[in-house]
């Protein structure tokens, strides 16, 4: 980091401080920063500034002064020296670090007082007014060697110290800004963060969801007959083993009507397949419009379909054959006209086994079949 003067110093503290030297010794001051722009001037005398500084030749003569401490002090520590109009002047450069970053004046006085014959002669030479120049002359500080010495000496260790604590500062404030940069730039980031995560979690989220829904198709499709958006023997054989639990802890009831399509062959043979399709979706639609929630109905296989009644007692569930054997006679298929079922009824029993049910109520419709068709028979004893 190159820091340069007045960047390590208030030049207006700097300028106050000076104020306050040249009221206390009498002396011109002056800093410059490293490219030789005067930061700080105070007590500039008017010899210089109302004559030497004026004439274009004595001027010359001051501008070459300066550059001259300047190019002399790179490699010096202490210069002191006398203008080409005749005054003292002293300068030290000011160091940051062992790089040049100013430099620091004291001048316009004399060691001796001053010969005023030479001072004369060059208010001749450059045609100043004579008597006004001797009487600014008459305002020149006389200082000793020494004195001066010291003030140098003092002035040196004053800027190091300054400069030192200066850049101290200045790094300090510096890593303050660099800390409160890596803050912000890290807020930003972990905003960033924060809302891609958010972003990857509803994605998550959504995903999740689909996912759930397209596991609850594939649940419901491996449990569903294609044909008549019924369940299947799976679903049966899930919520039989769940009824059976239920029948034998508890002795709840439950009871299976099954039932099967008379002569539906012929209908194929008459209509055809398709024909036939439409009156197994028929049948289903109708059938669930009477069951009640909770109960299952499900297709056995080809045109036999199982209903499965939680709850409910052999009279209950022949009733309800009955009435669903009323029902699809009196319905009128299209394409087809009328058809009938035959239905078998049986009751869980206690100790009963779901095989040794479904045998019952596979007989019970094999006796209807028997019986004539179009007609319910329950299973003796259950
Ligand atoms: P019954 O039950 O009265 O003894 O006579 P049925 O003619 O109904 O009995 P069977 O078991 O001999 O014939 C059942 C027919 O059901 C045979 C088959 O073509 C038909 N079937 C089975 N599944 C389907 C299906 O998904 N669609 C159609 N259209 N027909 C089917
Ligand atoms: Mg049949
Ligand atoms: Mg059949």
């Amino acid at each position: 980091m190159n820091l340069r003067l007045q960047e390590i110093i208030a030049v207006d503290d700097l300028r106050e401080l000076m104020l306050f030297f040249h009221e206390a010794a009498g002396i011109s001051v002056g800093v410059m920063d490293e490219k030789q722009n005067w930061l700080v001037t105070i007590g500039w005398q008017h010899i210089c500034t109302d004559f030497h500084r004026v004439n274009p030749t004595s001027r010359k003569n001051c501008l070459l002064s300066e550059q001259r401490i300047s190019e002399y002090l790179n490699t010096k520590e202490y210069l002191s020296y006398p203008c080409p109009n005749g005054l003292v002047e002293v300068a030290i450069p000011i160091l940051l670090h062992e790089t040049l970053i100013g430099f620091f004046f004291l001048g316009q006085f004399l060691y001796q007082p001053p010969d005023i014959d030479y001072f004369r002669r060059q208010a001749i030479a450059y045609g100043y007014d004579v008597e006004a120049y001797l009487q600014a002359l008459k305002k020149i500080p006389v200082v000793s060697k020494q004195r001066v010495d010291h003030l140098m000496r003092f002035f040196s260790l004053f800027f190091d110290l300054l400069t030192r604590l200066g850049a101290e500062n200045q790094k300090r404030l510096h890593a303050e800004s660099e800390i409160q940069k890596a803050k912000e730039e890290l807020e930003v980031r972990v905003e960033e963060r924060t809302r891609d995560l958010n972003r990857a979690l509803l994605e998550v989220g959504d995903l999740a969801f689909q996912l759930n829904t397209s596991l609850q198709q594939i649940e419901s499709l491996a449990v569903t007959d294609s044909l008549t958006n019924t369940y299947n023997r799976r679903k049966f054989d899930e919520v039989v083993a769940v009824e059976h639990g239920h029948g034998s802890s508890e002795k709840a009831p439950f009871s299976l009507i099954m039932l099967d399509i008379d002569y539906f062959k012929k209908v194929n043979d008459r209509f055809g397949h398709s024909a036939g399709d439409d009156v197994l979706k028929h049948l289903c639609h109708l059938i669930r419009g009477v069951i009640r929630q909770g109960d299952l109905l499900i297709r056995w296989g080809g045109e036999e379909f199982m209903l499965l009644l939680p709850t409910t007692e052999i009279a209950e569930a022949e009733h309800f054959a009955e009435r669903i054997r009323v029902d699809v006679e009196a319905e009128k298929f299209s394409t087809v006209g009328h058809i009938t079922i035959s239905l078998g009824v049986a009751e869980f029993q206690k100790d009963d086994s779901v095989d040794a049910l479904l045998k019952r109520v596979d007989n019970a419709l094999y006796q209807a079949k028997q019986g004539g068709r179009n007609r319910v028979v329950k299973c003796v004893g259950g």
